[in-house]
């Protein structure tokens, strides 16, 4: 599972967007060079030190040596030599990807070798260079082109797995954070917690300050949620291990957190706990103090849901349970909340319904005036004739109506 595991540091910005082109231009290249012929290492030093003006190179004849070095990441490119004493290049490069190097690796090959080149790219090489070919010239390129294309691969997988807004992981690679938290945990006979979070009255800030304000907050509340996680959040952690731990945004106003390894599920309220405090301090925006309170459900692996949709389904209900106890809380899942979501959707599904099929009609009662005993108004009052349950009181469908929005359509 580790393999598919895209390693972040937490803030996507600190992968990718600050390594940018000014830092490459000011830092020296860090070379790698793997290679069991010292003589071909003082060949490429020579030829980069025609080209390049600022880099450093780290030789290593070793092929454990050269492992333990790439996949401390710490390079900006590796050149492998393809003859490794017993091993060959193709093996190197396959343990590295299977330790998850992210450092490009350019294969040094004899001339002619079509077949390990394309081996090699097939394993995870970034490209290959005939030796019998090499030029000052052509090495740098190799170089400039593998670094070129590591930030391009770095930008699309930031676009592709973190949040624009608030630079934490989104929806997909959170998703990715549960499946391996899923396997660790069934490995380890563990548990985990999955905590959802809503901001209480969003839209009442977008609608009175403004949606630009809205993101702002948005920014300040991902902020102020990883440092609940970040800093020592050793509950009952166990020793020795990875931690998984993340915050994500699943979109608009919701946010979710893994803590991947609790000794026991009450862990996860002493969380919960410490990220609504974090919210009683106000957000300031533009001189404006603002108040901020959450909803949060929280769910237990394997307890509330052993598959990703589960957990997180059930974690969103826990959730949505908080909000209707008055928000400002937190709830842990039980499967009644089941039975009532349930029959909340079924009641949204046919709602929907029954607007387009007209099950919705008015009723008229008369407001008399006791003196002169006429009717003098009329009030209007929506009843439901739902074809299977019969007549369904306003008191029942006007709450969810009112939640979901379809009450402006109901109202026309
Ligand atoms: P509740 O207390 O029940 O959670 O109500 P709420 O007002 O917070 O509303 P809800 O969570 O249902 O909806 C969140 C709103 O957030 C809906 C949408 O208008 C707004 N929104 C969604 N995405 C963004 C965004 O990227 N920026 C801003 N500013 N607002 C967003
Ligand atoms: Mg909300």
């Amino acid at each position: 599972d580790l393999h598919n595991l895209f390693i972040d540091t937490g803030y996507g910005k600190n992968n990718f967007r600050d390594k940018n082109l000014e830092d490459s231009e000011i830092k020296p290249i860090q070379i790698l060079f793997i290679d069991d012929n010292e003589d071909e290492y003082l060949i490429i030093c020579r030829l980069l030190s025609e080209v390049i003006s600022h880099y450093k190179i780290k030789y290593i004849k070793d092929f454990n040596m050269g492992l333990e070095e790439i996949t401390q990441n710490n390079y900006n490119v590796c050149l492998l030599d393809y003859r490794l004493g017993a091993f060959t290049g193709i093996d190197f490069i396959k343990e590295a990807v299977l330790r998850l190097c992210n450092t490009p690796i350019i294969l040094l090959t004899g001339h002619g070798d079509h077949e390990i080149d394309v081996a090699a790219m097939k394993a995870g090489a970034s490209d290959f260079l005939d030796k019998g070919m090499l030029s000052s010239n052509i090495l740098e390129r190799t170089i400039r082109y593998a670094l070129e294309r590591k930030k391009s691969e770095e930008k699309i997988k930031y676009l592709a797995y973190y949040d624009q807004l608030t630079n934490l992981p989104n929806r997909t690679l959170f998703l990715d954070r549960i499946r391996v938290a899923i396997s660790s945990a069934k490995r380890h006979n563990r548990i985990f917690a999955v905590l959802f979070i809503d901001i209480d009255n969003f839209k009442f800030i977008n609608d009175t300050l403004g949606h630009s304000m809205g993101d702002k907050l948005i920014i300040e509340a991902a902020g102020r949620f990883l440092k609940c996680i970040r800093h020592g959040d050793t509950l009952g952690r166990g020793e020795n291990t990875t931690s998984l731990d993340t915050v994500a945004r699943m979109g608009g106003d919701e946010f979710t957190i893994l803590l991947s390894e609790i000794k026991e599920s009450e862990n996860a309220s002493k969380v919960a706990e410490r990220i609504q405090k974090t919210l009683l301090a106000p957000i300031i925006l533009d001189k404006k103090s603002i108040n901020v309170t959450i909803s949060i459900g929280i769910a237990i692996f394997p307890v509330d849901g052993d598959n990703i949709e589960t957990i997180i389904k059930h974690a969103d209900i826990a959730m949505y349970n908080a909000k209707s106890m008055g928000k400002n809380t937190f709830q842990y899942y039980n499967h009644t909340m089941n039975v009532s979501a349930l029959k909340r959707l079924t009641l949204e599904h046919d709602l929907r319904k029954a607007i387009d099929e007209n099950q919705l009609c008015v009723f008229y009662q008369p407001i008399v005036d006791a003196k002169t005993r006429k009717i003098v108004e009329l009030e209007a009052l929506l009843r439901w004739r739902h074809p299977s349950k019969g007549m369904i009181s306003p008191m029942n469908f006007i709450p969810v109506a009112e939640e979901n929005g379809m009450i402006i359509q109901i109202g026309e």
